[in-house]
């Protein structure tokens, strides 16, 4: 689901860093006292941000505090400078002034992210998106959006609602995560079932690399087979290679209608072949398969105080169809839930098909992320296997930590050849806040 870029060679591999950079503002000080207090090389850069982006340069330690910890809790920086461009060619400015002092960059979109990418190591200068969120174009006869790189995932999927249209890709923490951050962790989330990677969608992308040059690869063509496609490397590689600064992305026509069972069952192997059943009969509507455990529902119903909709099973499940014509979708749902309750493979079920409804269901799924971080520190594993052998790995994990943890918990996606299951060890903590 996400990238696992280690931090360190993420900074080493690309902007490079000062060793010897050591700023110390004052919580309230202007930015000429700050200036005053500074080496001229440095004290040269911050006046030649403050000039390039008037207002728009962070350096109260309060402000800059949420910027320099990641979303989890887990990995903190200490970066004193906080910039805020609102155009490519500012990014471009700043990337060439820290490349030629060697000065350390760290992009940050939403900070949502799960690995610690987003956050210093040391005292990276971050560059942050935030204010980089103009939409460009949106052509209705294509479907293709292009748009700034800090574009938030649910304004532009609210953008496309009031034109008919969706975005490709869904995930838990759409009301923060910013497009360009998505497309740098190759974000899979919630409807890869049915639109496919950002390797698809993504059709152009505007990079500054960092030197300051500007690759302007921002193409709005479903087919081009000219030459190389070097967008495709940017996607996923987490600001390693540039700045992403602007997007098209091809979004789908908004479906006519929409559908999520949230089922029940008692084993995993239950779940698979329910699965397998639900691509045999829903075919080319079924658009969602998730799964989550016990543990996961028990941590809901604790911390978010979400209740089950269902009788205490096992395993749940969503899934999700997207099809044009009700009837039609509703009568095949239909058919299918009744064939996987004949043949036992699911104990439980209830169906949803007004909005506020769909809403509550899918929230089981998006926020557990969010009550796992209620119940203690969350210890992530993000890994890739073959369907039958997923849940594996969390029984073992059961297993050979024992007591030392206060919940194990699997959930993820299962509608994928062979789909990453995400793995939650909360309880202890295995390191302090920090650098690693
Ligand atoms: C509740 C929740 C649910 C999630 N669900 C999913 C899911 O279903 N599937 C999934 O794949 N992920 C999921 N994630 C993690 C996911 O990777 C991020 O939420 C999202 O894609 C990151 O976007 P962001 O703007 O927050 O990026 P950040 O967290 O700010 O940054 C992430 C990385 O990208 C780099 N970066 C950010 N912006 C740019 C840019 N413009 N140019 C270059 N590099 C940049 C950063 O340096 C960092 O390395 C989830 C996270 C949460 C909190």
């Amino acid at each position: 689901m996400m990238g696992t870029l280690p931090r360190m060679l993420k900074l080493r591999a690309v902007l490079g860093r000062h060793q010897n950079l050591c700023w110390n503002f004052p919580s309230s000080g202007s930015e000429t006292t700050i200036l005053s207090k500074l080496p001229p090389w440095t004290s040269a850069g911050l006046l030649l941000a403050v000039n390039i982006l008037p207002g728009r340069v962070v350096t109260d330690p309060d402000l800059l505090e949420s910027n320099n910890e990641d979303w989890l809790k887990s990995v903190r920086g200490s970066s004193e400078v906080l910039l805020r461009p609102q155009t490519s060619q500012e990014v471009s400015q700043i990337l060439k002034y820290c490349n030629s002092r060697n000065l350390a960059v760290n992009p940050q979109g939403g900070n949502t992210g799960l690995v610690g990418g987003s956050v210093p190591v040391y005292d990276e200068i971050i560059l942050s998106t935030a204010l980089m969120n103009h939409i460009r174009s949106f052509d209705s006869i294509s479907g293709i959006l292009t748009c700034q790189a800090g574009c938030v995932l649910e304004d532009l999927s609210l953008y496309l609602e009031q034109r008919d249209h969706i975005m490709p890709l869904d995930l838990g923490a759409k009301g923060s995560c910013h497009i360009g951050g998505n497309v740098a962790t190759n974000a899979g989330g919630l409807r890869l079932l049915r639109y496919g990677s950002l390797h698809g969608t993504v059709l152009g992308l505007e990079v500054v690399l960092a030197d300051g040059q500007v690759l302007d690869c921002l193409a709005t063509l479903r087919k081009d087979n000219t030459g190389y496609d070097l967008k495709q490397l940017f996607i996923g590689s987490e600001g390693t290679l540039g700045v992403i600064t602007a997007a098209s992305i091809l979004c789908p026509r908004k479906p006519k209608s929409v559908n999520v069972a949230f089922l029940g069952c008692e084993t995993f192997e239950q779940l698979l072949k329910t699965f397998q059943l639900c691509r045999g009969m829903l075919g080319e509507i079924l658009s969602a398969y998730e799964f989550l455990d016990s543990e996961c529902m028990r941590l809901l119903n604790t911390h978010l105080k979400l209740a089950n909709p269902v009788r205490d099973c096992q395993f749940y499940i969503v899934i999700e169809t997207s099809g044009s014509e009700p009837t039609h979708d509703e009568e095949k749902l239909h058919n299918f839930l009744e064939e996987a309750m004949t043949s036992s493979l699911v104990s439980e079920g209830t169906v949803a098909t007004e909005d506020s409804k769909i809403k509550a269901l899918w929230s089981l799924r998006e926020r557990i992320t969010e009550a796992m971080a209620h119940d203690g520190y969350t210890y992530k594993y993000d890994v890739s296997l073959p369907v039958e052998e997923l849940y594996q790995l969390v029984t073992d994990m059961r297993e050979r930590v024992g007591g030392r943890a206060k919940s194990v918990v699997g959930y993820g996606h299962c509608g994928r050849w062979k789909p990453p299951p995400e793995h939650h060890l909360s309880g202890q903590r295995p390191r302090p806040l920090g650098r690693h």
